[in-house]
Formats: C-alpha cells, structure tokens, sequence
C-alpha cells in the first residue's frame, strides 16, 4: 500500500488507497508521531516503516475524508521554490529562451492554501498554472541527481497562482510577489510517497477550468527534472525538512491565449495528477 500523507484539519494524516478515509497519525501510532504536519517531514522515513506496518485493515473503519477539511500537506515549510520557464511548450508561449540552468523564484510561506480553497483574485489578471509539486524529507546540501529523489518525501498537485500585472511590473520582472498573494499556492491533496510512485519522472498531468481541457502533459517534458531542481537548488542553498518546490507549468496557461484568458469570479479550476490526486479550486 502507498503511503498517502495528509493534512486533515491541521492534522497528520494517512490516507488509504482510495483517497476515501483517513487514520490520525498521533492516535494510529499511540502518540509515537506528532500530530503537527510539520514534524513528519524530518521523520520520514520512521513513517514509512511505520505505514508498511499497518495491517490491511487498519483503514476499515477509518473516518471518511472531508475534502473541506484537508490542509496544504507541508502548511509553513521554511522555503518555498517555483521553477520558472520550465516547459518547452511554456516557454514557447511564453516567447522566451529556453533556461539553460533552472529559473528560480520565491513563493511566499504565507501564500499557501489548502488544496480545495478558493483563489480569492486580487486582480483582473490573475492566471492558473497546474504544477508537479515536490517536498523535501531530509534535505541537505549538495545532493547528487543521483541521490535526490531519496531527499523527497512525496509529491502533489498544486497551483502557481499569477497575478501577471505584478509578476511584470518591474523592469527587469521579479515574480515573487506576483505568485504570493494570499492563497496563491494550494497544493494536495496528499503527498503520495515518492520512493513507491512507479512513474515518478513521467506523470500526466492536467488541468481543466470550467471543464474545458487547457493544460495537459507528461511530467517527462520537464526541461529540468525533480532529481536536477532538487541537486541544483541544495548547490546554494540549504533544503529542510517540508521545503516545497513547485517544478513547473506546461503550455496552456491563460496568458498564452489569444487574447488573453484570465481567472473570473465562480471559475472552477480542477488540477489532476493521475495517481496521486486531484483539488478544485473555485475563483472568488
Ligand atoms: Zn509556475
């Protein structure tokens, strides 16, 4: 069985199979595990050893999930990361060059949202990017490619909300703040253990607003891929426990359309990666 970590109203939580119900961690474990996300990030590893330990139907009579009730997986990790440009398909929509290392920026701790929340649009053009989102375990510095997918702790779905007006009014552009308004960076809805996801480097990934199919991919389109964001970024900086890095958007975000698409109050925007989740967000 998957090892499927949620945030359940500010909870640990383990998730079974069919994403339906949950076990508490702190109860599950008899107080072994704390019951604050945060701490599980560090522990990892006892995690799965503990989770590979849980009877089949240590699940049977487990509450049902509150999709209402999930938080962010990793709520206030000490550094959040988005990889800019990092799709051909993005790139070239976007009309610049393709990065020849990876183009790095800061989201904001404080942007982050539970998975189902509503973007609430602080401007007339705010923008969707469906992202594969990564937190770290044990993190470190100087990780090797080679070894870096054993410093993730597991992967989700995610939105890296853009405010475009911000994100370009400066010269030369920063973007930190354009991706950091309030709840512009929902992620979820569980972190499914990298180490058991068979297809890691090559996940479809899509998304759809009002229903309409406009960002679809493979995450082996990814012109940096998780093991060389996550060596490149610990060459500079330190990565800790529940780091979150979002890796990337494919072609099809609003901006590229012509003329530009934005979000507009009660749009429904769903993100999928298959096998490890899906979140709706409504615009408000
Ligand atoms: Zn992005």
């Amino acid at each position: 069985m998957t090892l499927r970590f949620a945030n359940v109203a500010g909870r640990s939580a383990l998730v079974d199979a069919d994403g339906t119900r949950y076990l508490d961690l702190e109860t599950a474990s008899n107080g072994a595990f704390s019951p604050e996300p945060m701490d599980a990030f560090a522990r990892w590893d006892a995690l799965r050893t503990f989770h590979a330990g849980l009877a089949p139907s240590a699940f049977d009579t487990a509450p049902t999930i509150d999709a209402g009730l999930l938080g962010a997986p990793s709520p206030m990790p000490y550094q959040v990361f988005g990889i800019g440009l990092n799709y051909r398909t993005h790139a070239e929509e976007s009309g610049m060059p393709i990065p020849t290392s990876p183009l790095t920026f800061t989201k904001f701790t404080s942007s982050i949202a539970s998975p189902n929340a509503d973007i609430t649009l602080g401007s007339p053009t705010v923008d969707w990017e469906v992202e594969l989102v990564v937190v770290i375990s044990s993190g470190g510095r100087d990780i090797s490619v080679d070894r870096a997918w054993d410093h993730v702790a597991g992967v989700a779905v995610g939105q890296d909300v853009s405010d475009r007006t911000l994100q370009f009014a400066t010269q030369p552009p920063q973007f930190n703040l354009g991706k950091s308004r309030r709840g512009y960076s929902p992620f979820g809805p569980w972190l499914v253990d990298a180490a058991s996801l068979a297809d890691r480097d090559r996940l479809h990934m899509s998304m759809t607003l009002n229903g309409e199919n406009v960002q679809d991919t493979l995450t082996d389109d990814l012109i940096f891929d998780v093991p060389t964001i996550v060596s490149y970024l610990s060459t500079i900086v330190e990565l800790l426990p529940g780091d979150v890095i979002y890796s990337g958007t494919p072609g099809g975000v609003g901006m590229s359309f012509k003329p530009p698409r934005f979000l507009k109050q009660g749009d429904v925007i769903v993100s999928t990666i298959d096998g490890v989740g899906t979140t709706t967000n409504r615009c408000v």
